[in-house]
């Protein structure tokens, strides 16, 4: 999953990013408003974390010109605490959650898994193909019960396709939602590291449809 953090404070917007890379998200930074607009119009984000005080361009118009524009990823606002307009405001102009400043990392994580699985139309935050489990809580995947250790690459591209769970997923789709901008987009890294998460998994849930990417089957099915 690919995440965008516009948060124009140096520290926050650090602590925001790292804490986001350990969870296992890649994630882009901007600093200021127009920088923010320009990215969530040009990159596929799976979800973005806003900050509604921004330099050159509000956190506000930034969303309403996404929305404007026909982007609806998932956004998480950051607001002043006790600001309800600003809340209001936020949710009028197409935001998905809020989060008010200062808040717990932990519970910024919380809602952004619930906006990921709520966009990928799921409900729980444990996805399952035949004996595969995947928790998005605490990244753990077992088949028939058994732990199997991912590494972090492995697990995102494992997790994508259990959100999207049910349609083929492109090579390229993968390429724009594991990596971040600076990555060397060969989509061939994609077909080694589906060969080996089967291996690891034991289990074939990922089917190859010829010419247009990968599918999650259960076996035999
Ligand atoms: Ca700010």
């Amino acid at each position: 999953m690919r995440l965008l953090v516009v948060e124009d404070d140096p520290d926050l917007n650090r602590q925001l990013t790292s804490a986001l890379s350990d969870a296992g998200y890649v994630v882009d930074r901007a600093f200021d408003g127009e920088e923010g607009l320009f990215l969530g119009d040009t990159e596929p984000y799976d979800a973005v974390i806003l900050d509604i005080g921004l330099p050159k361009m509000d956190g506000i118009s930034v969303l309403e010109a996404w929305r404007r524009n026909g982007r609806v990823m998932p956004v998480l606002m950051l607001t002043a605490r006790d600001r309800w307009s600003d809340k209001v405001q936020g949710f009028d102009a197409g935001a998905d959650d809020y989060v008010a400043k200062p808040f717990h990392l932990e519970e910024v994580l919380a809602r952004l898994r619930a906006l990921l699985r709520r966009s990928a139309g799921h409900a729980r935050s444990e996805f399952e193909c035949g004996p595969v489990r995947l928790d998005t809580r605490n990244g753990r995947v077992t088949v028939n019960g058994n732990p199997v250790k991912l590494t972090s690459h492995e697990y995102r591209l494992l997790a994508y396709l259990m959100h999207h769970n049910g349609r083929v997923v492109s090579r390229t789709e993968l390429v724009e939602h594991l990596y971040d901008q600076d990555f060397d987009r060969d989509s061939n890294t994609i077909e080694v590291f589906v060969g080996r998460i089967r291996k690891k998994l034991g289990v074939d849930i990922i089917q190859t449809v010829r010419g247009l990417g990968y599918m999650l089957a259960p076996p035999g099915g």
